[in-house]
């Protein structure tokens, strides 16, 4: 509605309001409008270039763009015409002093005063020749719908009320409805002036563009009748230049005005892009995040309905989006089953349980797929909440854990195969030696004791023999799970072997112990077994605590002195061996004699003790110490006895390492009875064997680090345990009794 024909006044006034002269004119400047549109075949040159242009219209109406879009859809050159005015029209507000708001109004208004175009039928648009009176009609009717296109996009009533002025003539309507003169809005009347400006001076298929002299005669021409005199002064003199050239200067500067300035013109529909696109923008980031996220999401409504299912729901369920959305959610469709394998209900479904109770949950599932395969997940319940706390619903984020849960699987499968004994599922002896060695360490660091039961079943061949391997092996499995139910939770129970199972009891003295080892004993000896007809198995004990100077093997090597000599005793027995031990039985495995070496020695340690005698006595302690130590008998010679003790190496390199050999040599002496204590009665007292100790070893090594004394040491400490015997000061030696000389030969000699 912008080009007119030569001589005619250059704008077209509204249909409405102006009288038949300007109606005649405004419908020929139509008409030629049209057959412009029909020439251009829809398209018309850029007003800066395409993307500028774009961008500009975008800026300014943000998704009233879309109406922009449609009337250039329709009408490219109406479309290029009201950008070109809307330019103009900025320039010259600015240079006008006019607010942002204002100015960003007039913006608007110029740019879709042409929108009603969308309306009119092709066929009148493109109509080579003049307009029927009906189609005038049409004309007429179109303005009114541009006009409320714009109304019902939300425009704000200042501007439909520029775009509804600007044909309104200034010399006044006909009749006193409308505005008139000054009560124009100031944007029409700019609009109306350049509106008519860029009409004439742009090209058209009928008629070249008028020069700008000519175009401002016309103006001049008009001014007062159908412009406002002033602002056509005022135009004149702002477009002395040509805009043409300057239509790329006016658009930077609007768009750096509408960063500036970010108000929304078309109230509820035109947005800046610095306010009102923002969240349309992170509407877009969260649905492309959604989408592409690891984790199923699942939003329902405080209904339950499906609102949301992103495409890895889709791949966890195998259910697309389209055939759920808006369904109501039911755990069974996609049949979540807790970690105990129950088909989670709608009663107990967690989102339901969230939903209804505002809180958050979380919990591990597994989901059938439509291809039967069970995903295993993570999920975590979160309610929606809006500003004033009303629930909106619900979101469920599922992280798959299959690969996880499997792996967790494996690693307790390996960890169980590592440590645990498959027939009676108790630990295995590796596990027992572990943990063992730790206690071990622990006693040495803090001295937190501890006990160890072996407990043998006795003559368990027989029971192999006549009721078959199985039916041993069901008696493990039984007498495993009795040991089990004895043992606190801080015990290990393992399988040694065989039919010889361990106890460690942490914090526990050996009384203790052997009171605990006695209790299961009787258990194990009124438990029937099936598959012996009902007959019931015995087993021995053998029990001890760990004492100073000990190992991991001394521990349990006296705990398996105990068990054979409960053996011995008759089986069906517990015996204690160790710290508060009673007394010491006769060894059954002994020490062999060696060959004398010639070497000499190198002193590592020495100790003078005293321990309770008889000689007799002492020595039948000594012999637990030989034996758990595995200690070889070098030589007596008088009152000296000479052991020898192999000592672990750690950390060895090289075989030769592998081995140091101490000399463990022992001289004794008695304390005769006489030098008693005065609060002994007479006829009990005892003698004191008191014994001079020294640790040596062959060749102590330059790299020593001092282990080998600290050996050396540990096994003065633990005969000194085995001994029960006390640590005496240099003075109270006696190495010349000769009671000890008469004594020891005899004992030590014996086969
Ligand atoms: P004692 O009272 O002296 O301990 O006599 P025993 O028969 O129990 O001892 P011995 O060492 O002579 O026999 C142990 C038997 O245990 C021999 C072996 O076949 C059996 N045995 C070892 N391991 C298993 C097993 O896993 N299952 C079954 N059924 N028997 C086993
Ligand atoms: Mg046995
Ligand atoms: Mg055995």
């Amino acid at each position: 509605m912008a080009q007119t024909a030569p001589q005619d006044p250059p704008f077209s006034p509204s249909l409405d309001a102006a009288g038949p002269a300007g109606c005649g004119l405004a419908l020929r400047a139509l008409h030629e409008d049209f057959e412009t549109a029909a020439g251009l075949s829809q398209t018309s040159p850029p007003v800066v270039d395409p993307p500028t242009d774009e961008l500009l219209v975008l800026e300014r109406l943000g998704n009233a763009a879309g109406l922009f879009i449609a009337l250039r859809c329709k009408q490219p050159a109406a479309a290029s015409h009201g950008l070109r005015v809307a330019l103009l029209c900025s320039a010259w507000a600015r240079k006008m002093d006019l607010s942002a708001d204002d100015r960003g109004q007039i913006e608007v208004a110029a740019l879709l005063h042409d929108l009603g175009i969308i309306g009119v039928p092709d066929r009148i648009l493109q109509k080579p020749a003049k307009l029927a009176p009906h189609e005038i009609g049409i004309m007429a009717h179109a303005r009114r719908l541009g006009q409320e296109i714009l109304r019902a996009s939300g425009a704000a009533p200042t501007l439909l009320a520029i775009v509804e002025n600007v044909p309104v003539w200034y010399n006044g309507p006909p009749n006193g409805d409308v505005p008139a003169g000054p009560r124009i809005p100031l944007g029409a009347r700019m609009i109306a002036i350049a509106e008519a400006f860029d009409s004439m001076t742009t090209d058209h298929v009928f008629r070249p563009a008028r020069s700008r002299e000519n175009a401002i005669d016309e103006l001049f021409r008009c001014a007062g009748t159908q412009f406002d005199p002033r602002l056509v002064d005022r135009f004149v003199e702002f477009a002395k230049q040509d805009p043409s050239q300057l239509y790329r200067q006016f658009a930077s500067q609007w768009l750096h005005d509408l960063q500036a300035h970010a108000g929304g013109v078309l109230a509820g529909c035109a947005r800046s892009p610095a306010r009102d696109d923002a969240p349309d923008v992170v509407v877009r980031f969260h649905a492309k995040i959604l989408d592409n996220m690891r984790d199923a999401v699942v939003l329902v409504d405080p209904a339950m309905n499906v609102i949301g299912w992103n495409r890895r729901a889709e791949q966890f369920t195998g259910i697309v989006a389209e055939s759920i959305l808006a369904a109501p959610w039911q755990p069974e469709i996609v049949e979540m089953r807790d970690q105990q394998g129950r088909l989670v209900t709608q009663r107990r479904c967690p989102l339901r349980l969230a939903v209804a109770s505002g809180l958050p949950a979380a919990g591990r599932f597994s989901l059938a797929r439509r291809d039967q395969k069970c995903v295993t997940v993570d999920a975590q319940m979160i309610p929606v909440l809006d500003d004033d706390c009303l629930l909106l619903g619900a979101a469920m984020i599922m992280r798959d854990v299959s690969s996880e849960c499997s792996l967790e699987q494996l690693c307790e499968n390996l960890h169980s195969k590592a440590t645990q004994d498959p027939l009676t599922k108790v630990a295995n002896r590796a596990e027992f030696d572990r943990v063992h060695a730790e206690l071990i360490q622990k006693y040495r660091k803090t001295g937190a004791l501890f006990s160890v039961l072996i407990c043998d079943l006795d003559y368990f061949k027989n029971i192999n023999d006549a009721y078959g391997h199985q039916a041993g092996d069901a008696v493990l499995i039984k007498t495993a799970i009795v040991l089990r139910n004895s043992a606190r939770s801080c015990d290990l129970v393992a399988r040694y072997g065989g039919e010889e199972f361990v106890i460690l009891c942490p914090d526990c003295a050996v009384a203790a112990a052997t009171r605990r080892a006695e209790q299961i004993r009787d258990a194990l000896s009124r438990t029937e077994h099936p598959l012996l007809a009902g007959r019931r198995a015995t087993a021995s004990f053998g029990v001890t605590q760990v004492q100073p100077g000990d190992t991991a093997e001394t521990v349990l090597r006296r705990a398996d002195r105990g068990l054979y000599l409960a053996k011995d005793q008759g089986r069906n027995r517990v015996i204690q061996l160790g710290a508060g031990a009673g007394k010491e039985e006769p060894v059954r495995r002994w020490t062999f004699w060696r060959r004398k070496r010639a070497s000499s020695p190198e002193l590592l340690a020495e100790e003078r003790m005293a321990a309770p005698g008889p000689l007799k006595v002492v020595l039948e302690k000594l012999r637990g110490f030989v034996s758990d130590h595995l200690a070889v008998v070098n030589k007596t010679e008088e009152n000296i006895l000479e052991l020898e003790l192999v000592a672990p190496v750690y950390n060895a390199r090289r075989r030769t390492d592998l081995r140091h050999v101490f000399t463990m040599t022992l001289q004794f002496s008695e304390t005769p009875p006489f030098r008693r204590d005065s609060s002994v009665k007479p006829g009990n007292e005892t003698s004191q064997i008191r014994i001079h100790v020294r640790m040596s070893l062959d060749k102590v090594p330059a790299r020593d680090g001092g282990e080998l004394t600290d050996y050396a040491r540990q096994m003065i400490t633990s005969l000194r345990a085995y001994l029960m015997a006390r640590k005496t000061p240099e003075l109270e030696q006696d190495e010349d009794s000769p009671r000890a000389n008469k004594i020891l030969l005899p004992i030590w000699s014996a086969p």
